[in-house]
């Protein structure tokens, strides 16, 4: 179709937004050019989603060996942080290369460079000073997002640090100051306190993980104080200022109290921003919302018509497979197909200790939309298999129409509740019912048969549990 055109799609950003977008569009049969100004995977492969899931798994393992006494295990485990960082970088250049195998093999144009536009239908890349014009019929946006600043406490890389170089730390800090109670701040607030650090977080707002109930926030609050994590709730972050040992950072209250803590680092983690920039994009017509971020319809379309947004650039959630999936509905759109973005549930998984897992409705966005919701739970500390691995606290609750039992949504804390959370989001998509997943036969002993009881607990039929 691409006609006189350079290419029919190009992609900016090889992010799992972009990447997804470029394979699938490839995969129908397309001429596409994907362009990366940085790493192929985006900042998931290389400073989010991956390197952060490595290190969380290496510090609890060194954390674990030493808290298994009573099970009559008697271990201290030394850490070797640079060694640990070099592991987990040997699994993003592993991860990485084959985003760059895969598109390559799938017939796209990887180009390096960083793109804007210069009319609807050219881009301009740069590269190292050069600079090349490549026309499209079709265009994808998928640049991603980075940290946010805060003003008064710029990232330098060695007293105020970002999610990033946190993820790069060769030496255990012995003092860790962390901004954000959010779900980054949290993941890297267990990895330091796992190795040792002492670690404050401060938070603006009255509790961790906001946007979870307080059932949730407060089973992960209360595990990440047994770790030793001090919070400072209700206290913004104002200034941070070298020592001559590290850092200090300055936070003030609401009643305009003062408060000030030493530190080698200070992580910053307050949310990340859209990476719009460097993009031109009033050349093709969009205008970006208050925020920065790109509205898009509810086919990724943007202002302009053959151009489509995807992943964090368009704002919450800002979460990779949310990202890759809308890479595939757009690039399936651009196809000529008529999928809709909104046609999926979007589960989203924490991985603090317990981790989190949720997709769909809790009880009271239900009550909101109109239904009478049920809510069925299993307790963990009733189940066989979390004893065993000696991870009682938390819980699967379901939530299900009560009219008809048709599941709305799930909310799961505990060991590997990212894992336990696939079988409800499968469970919404197949519009099925609590009878559906109590009557189905889960293995023994595994943590899969609290969902099997909490679906049970909804109709009052459970066994375990009361
Ligand atoms: P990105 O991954 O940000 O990719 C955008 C790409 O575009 C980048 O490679 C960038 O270099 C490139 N680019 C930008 N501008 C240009 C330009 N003008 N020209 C060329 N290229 C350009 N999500 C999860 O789902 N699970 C997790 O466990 C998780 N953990 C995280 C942990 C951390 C510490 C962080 C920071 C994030 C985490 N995330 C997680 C979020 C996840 O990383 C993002 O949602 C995801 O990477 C978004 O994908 P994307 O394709 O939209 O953008």
């Amino acid at each position: 179709e691409s006609g006189s055109s350079d290419t029919d799609v190009v992609v900016i950003g090889a992010g799992p937004g972009g990447y997804v977008a470029a394979i699938r569009a490839a995969q129908h049969g397309r001429d596409v050019t994907l362009v990366e100004k940085n790493a192929y995977g985006g900042t998931c492969l290389n400073v989010g989603c991956i390197p952060s899931k490595a290190l969380i798994t290496a510090t609890d393992i060194a954390y674990d060996a030493g808290q298994a006494e009573e099970m009559g295990v008697y271990a201290e485990a030394a850490v070797d942080l640079k060694e640990m960082v070099e592991w987990k970088d040997g699994i993003v250049d592993r991860l990485t290369n084959g985003v760059e195998k895969l598109s390559s093999a799938r017939g796209v144009t990887l180009v390096e460079g960083t793109a804007s536009f210069v009319n609807e239908r050219t881009l301009e890349i740069e590269t190292g000073g050069e600079r090349d014009r490549l026309s499209f019929d079709h265009a994808i946006i998928a640049t991603g997002s980075r940290p946010i600043e805060l003003p008064g406490m710029a990232f330098d890389g060695e007293t105020v640090l970002s999610s990033t170089h946190a993820l790069a730390l060769e030496r255990v800090p012995q003092r860790l100051v962390v901004v954000g109670a959010g779900y980054i701040g949290m993941e890297l607030s267990t990895v330091f306190a796992k190795l040792g650090t002492d670690v404050t977080v401060v938070e603006m707002l009255g509790g961790v993980l906001p946007g979870y109930d307080d059932e949730i926030s407060n089973t992960i609050r209360s595990r990440a104080e047994k770790l030793g994590i001090t919070f400072r709730f209700g206290e913004g972050a104002s200034d941070a200022t070298q020592t001559p040992n590290g850092v200090r950072v300055t936070t003030e209250n609401e009643g305009e109290e003062s408060f000030e803590y030493d530190a080698d680092h200070v992580v910053v983690a307050v949310g990340r921003e859209p990476v719009t920039d460097t993009l031109a994009l009033e050349k093709i017509g969009i205008e970006p919302d208050d925020r920065g971020f790109i509205r898009t319809d509810e086919q990724g379309r943007t202002e302009c018509d053959h151009a489509f947004a995807i992943g964090d650039v368009t704002g919450e959630p800002m979460l990779a497979h949310a990202a890759s999936k809308a890479g595939h509905v757009v690039a399936d759109v651009v196809a000529g197909e008529t999928t809709t973005l909104d046609e999926f549930v979007v589960p989203a998984a924490v991985f603090t200790d317990p981790e989190i897992g949720s997709v769909g409705m809790t009880a009271d966005e239900a009550t909101e939309r109109g239904y009478e919701p049920v809510v069925g739970r299993m307790p963990l500390n009733a189940s066989g298999r979390a004893l065993t691995l000696d991870e009682p606290d938390g819980f699967v609750r379901i939530v299900a129409d009560g009219d008809t039992e048709t599941i709305l949504g799930a909310q799961i804390v505990g060991p590997e509740a990212s894992e336990l959370i696939a079988e409800l989001a499968l469970a919404i998509d197949l519009e099925a019912t609590l009878a559906d997943l109590a009557t189905t036969v889960h293995t023994h002993p595994t943590l899969s048969e609290a969902v099997m009881e909490a679906a049970a607990n909804a109709r009052g039929e459970a066994i375990h549990t009361l």
